[in-house]
């Protein structure tokens, strides 16, 4: 372990990154490191892209930065790989651990040539959904670090974790996590070869094509009018939120009976329809986040929209 390792955490909102941030930082510093946990919200919404950062050094630690150069990577949701650029800043001795049904060599085919940091996979929302019964990716990702990094231990983060939420999650659910990390760390699958050659290069940009995610302005946008000028805290149109997208609508245009049940529900004006024959046209999917409320309106007699697991290529 280098004197101070940092680690950035990609997630959606939702999938734990953040507790699993306070997970690992809980356990180091039990285990008598020092930590840092903290997150980086975007849009404080589940789905959307977010950070979450760890600094476990022997040393007191003495920066407060975000970490821009991180020893190791670890992504909850391949999909990001499509949506943000996970490997910016790694070190090229550093380490990327994806959960992913897919192998390290695959995962490879997905980044451009060239870079040299080890990649390592664990299938930990297939671990989660065995012993948790849900999708909930973070605990066994811890699991599997441990087998990658001698900083801690499987049994560090289980005494840790069950001392911690014992009483704040019930038995079944403290139970089910501990058997997820204890499996998680002996299922971690490594890069065949560990190291590319050359440097250490940006991810494929987002498969919908422009910017796929940005940071609003911190005080948000001023808009003026001949009279006023007020402040616009921003709106979909200023996101291609169908990157964020952990599922996707699909509709069936032979089941639909241009109800527009669909249309008033959307929280994104992302249902599109043609103006002269007022039907239907399909969904707007740089815009639709997956939230999945035109599929829940649907009549049930209807049932034109279906969600389906949006997966990279
Ligand atoms: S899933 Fe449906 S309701 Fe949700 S944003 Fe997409 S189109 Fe709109
Ligand atoms: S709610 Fe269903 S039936 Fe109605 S317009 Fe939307 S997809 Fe078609």
């Amino acid at each position: 372990m280098p004197e101070m390792m940092e680690i950035r955490w990609h997630a959606r909102g939702g999938q734990g990154a953040v507790t699993a941030s306070k997970v690992l930082a809980d356990a180091s510093l039990e285990a008598g490191k020092h930590v840092q946990s903290f997150p980086e919200y975007g849009s404080e919404r589940m789905g959307a892209p977010i950070k979450a950062f760890n600094r476990i050094s022997e040393e007191p630690i003495t920066i407060y930065s975000t970490v821009t150069n991180p020893d190791i990577v670890i992504v909850l949701d391949e999909t990001l790989l499509e949506v943000v650029d996970v490997a910016e800043g790694l070190k090229d001795d550093g380490i990327l651990l994806l959960n992913t049904e897919h192998t390290p060599s695959e995962i490879r085919d997905k980044i451009v040539e060239g870079h040299k940091y080890r990649i390592f996979t664990v299938d930990a929302t297939g671990i989660s959904r065995k012993h948790l019964g849900r999708r909930m990716p973070n605990t066994p990702t811890i699991g599997a670090l441990t087998s990658i990094v001698d900083m801690i231990s499987a049994g560090d983060i289980c005494d840790s974790f069950k001392t911690n939420y014992t009483g704040v999650f019930t038995k079944e659910v403290v139970e089910g996590n501990l058997k997820a990390i204890e499996e998680a760390s002996k299922a971690v699958t490594k890069t065949e070869n560990a190291k590319g050659s050359g440097g250490c290069g940006p991810l494929p940009k987002g498969k919908y094509g422009g910017e796929s995610y940005k940071e609003l302005p911190w005080a948000g946008y001023i808009v003026a009018t001949e009279k006023h000028a007020y402040l616009r805290a921003g709106n979909a149109e200023d996101y291609n939120a169908g990157s964020w997208r952990a599922n996707r609508p699909v509709w069936d245009e032979e089941k639909c009976t241009h109800c527009f049940r669909c249309f008033i529900f959307c929280p994104d004006a992302a249902i599109m329809f043609d103006l002269e024959t007022e039907k239907m046209t399909g969904h707007d999917y740089m815009h639709c986040k997956g939230c999945g409320i035109c599929a829940e309106v649907c009549p049930p007699k209807v049932r034109a929209i279906t969600m389906v697991k949006e997966t990279s290529k």
